[in-house]
This record gives structure tokens, sequence and C-alpha cells, in this order.
């Protein structure tokens, strides 16, 4: 039988374009580079993790044909399960806290996700949507995708993401920079690249009321005060996925800036991104005012503003929560 010459949907998840931040890297003599991650099937970075969970568990025979896909998530990587799941042949079932906004869970059952609601429970509570997904996969034989600590999702990073990165700057990127939700980004870009190159610069990116900026520069969990709007990163464990990652640099990224760099990038440069993508962005900012004129940084525009419209594009929305949409990057930054 011949290679087919044309493919589905799985197979197009991965190899974006490297877009370069005209006026970010004008302001820091940086080149500043962002992957255009909403250009994926699913619209975001986590069909990278989906399609990489899902193949190794096709690989180690925990996933057979007419198999059931569980995960308990409100976001991204449900809508890349989800996608993925049915190009491939398998029913997915989605765990979700009820809190979650309706626009997602009805996203979820458009696409034809089963959803489940459950009460909002914290992780220790066997209540909690994760653990629910566990008991649900273990009394009907599903498979549980469990992106937190499956690290088939940092493995899916450093086998595509990395790469990449590295070959679309011709081995010239100095820097890489990811904020955290699993780690699975951070962990198995960063893996790549160091083995690439090990003075390529890692750079944790992290909003306020998490604790990764406390973890890579103090080694506990303590500092994780304040509160960000970012949605899908914000980290308080150390998942599977971030065992053994230490990165050279983290900061903490005010949504206020991400905010600026966002409305920055939409008004000026045609780019529609999510709350998380300026908080990538901050972070790259920061370490390219740090670090001088001469860096190649790289980030991920994890995805598009379209999920957001009712919150971070909505001027009632952000006049009701202190941010401000026509502040200037460099006003924040002063
Ligand atoms: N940004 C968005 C919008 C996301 O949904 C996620 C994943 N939860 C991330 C960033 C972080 O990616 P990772 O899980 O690989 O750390």
């Amino acid at each position: 039988m011949t290679t087919p010459r044309y493919h589905g949907v799985e197979a197009h998840v991965g190899r974006t374009p490297l877009i370069r931040l005209r006026r970010l890297s004008e302001l820091t003599r940086c080149e500043i580079l962002g992957k255009a991650e909403w250009m994926n099937p699913g619209g975001s970075v986590k069909d990278r993790a989906a399609l990489g969970i899902i193949a190794d568990a096709e690989a180690s025979g925990r996933l057979r044909p007419g198999s059931t896909i569980i995960e308990g998530t409100a976001g991204n990587t449900g809508i890349g399960l989800t996608i993925l799941g049915h190009a491939k042949g398998y029913p997915v079932v989605i765990v979700i806290p009820e809190n979650q906004s309706p626009e997602k869970i009805t996203l979820l059952r458009t696409l034809g996700a089963e959803v489940r609601t459950v009460p909002e429970a914290p992780y220790k509570n066997p209540a909690n949507y994760n653990r629910v997904a566990q008991r649900l996969a273990e009394e009907n034989g599903w498979f549980w995708a469990n992106q937190f600590d499956n690290t088939a999702n940092r493995q899916a990073h450093h086998r595509t993401t990395g790469p990449e990165i590295w070959e679309q700057t011709q081995g010239e990127v100095t820097a890489f920079v990811a904020a955290v939700g699993t780690g699975g980004t951070l962990a198995g870009t960063t893996a790549y690249l160091k083995e690439r190159n090990p003075r390529i610069h890692a750079v944790c990116a992290d909003p306020y009321g998490a604790a990764m900026w406390s973890w890579f520069t103090r080694g506990n969990l303590d500092t994780n005060d304040g509160d960000s709007y970012a949605e899908g990163i914000g980290q308080m464990r150390v998942t599977k996925n971030l065992e053994g990652l230490t990165v050279d640099q983290a900061y903490r990224i005010e949504d206020q800036l991400a905010l600026s760099i966002v409305y920055q990038l939409l008004r000026e440069e045609g780019l529609f991104l999510g709350l998380s993508s300026g908080i990538n962005l901050g972070g790259a900012l920061r370490l390219a005012l740090e670090r001088g004129p001469g860096q190649t940084i790289v980030t991920i525009l994890c995805d598009s503003g379209h999920k957001y419209q009712s919150k971070l594009f909505n001027p009632d929305w952000l006049a009701a929560h202190g941010l401000d949409p026509s502040r200037t990057i460099e006003s924040v930054l002063d």
C-alpha cells in the first residue's frame, strides 16, 4: 500500500508559524517571537498535549478502538481531546465544575463531548472534578487523560514544540518563556532546547495567585498571593509534568501588563489573543529589558481572544475588574 498523501485533522496539529511581535521587538531591540498556537485545529496549544496523550495511550494499549476518553477540564484540553478524539473515533466525556462559564459548557456540548458538571470542590476532596474523572474511568474502564500528571503531555512538547522553535530560529533562539498550567509546555520545550544548547535561558512567567514563581526562585510554594483573570494557567503544586524542571529565571506578571500587551497587539499588529499569551509576552518583555538587546526570545501565543469576548474584550467587565485597556505598555512598566 502506498503512503497516503493527504491526512485528516489529527495530522495537522503543530507546525505553527513563528510570528515577530514588532512593537515589543523594537522597544527592546531584541527579536521577540510568538508561536501561533491558536492556529491549531482546536484553537490552542493544548491540541499538542491532547494528541500526544491519545497517541501514547494507543501505543501502550490503554486506548483501544471503541474506548472512551475522559478528562476533568474546563478549557482548551477538553476542546482538543474532543475534536481529536472524535477524529480518531473515540467518544469523549468531560467532567467540569458547575461554576465554569456557560459558554464553555455549551461549547464542549456543541463539539459533541458528553459533559458532566459537578459541584466545585478542592483537590483533596473526592468530589473534585479531576478525582471524579479518575473514579469514572476506573468504574467504566475508560481512559483518563490526566493531563497534569501524565508525562505524555510534556513529551509532546519535547517532540514537537521544541524542535519547531529550534528549526524556525535556525538555532538562534536565546530564551524560551512560558506560563504554567500543567507545565507540559514549559518543561517539554525547555528540555528539548537545552539538549540542543544548554545556554538557552528557560523562563517561567507566572500570573499572580499562583505558586510557580515561588517554586522556581525559592523552592517552596509559599508565595501565591494576589489574583489573575488569566485562564488555563496559575498552578499551585508541582505536577508530574513539572518534576525535575529547573528554570533560569521566573517573573510574576501583573494582569494589567498582560492586558496592555494584548490590546497593543490587537490594535497595531492584527493579533487577537487571550490573557495567558499576554502573561507570556510580559515575561518575554521583562527578560528582554533585564538582559538587554540582541536576544532572540520565543514564547507561546496560547489561544485566541474569541473565548474571552465577554470578559477581556468587554469594556464593562474590564472597568468592573479594575483593568484599563487604554494604558500603554510603557506606562505599566514605569
Ligand atoms: N494558556 C492557556 C489558554 C491554556 O489553556 C493552557 C493550558 N491549560 C496554558 C496556557 C498552559 O499550558 P500548559 O498546560 O502546557 O502549562
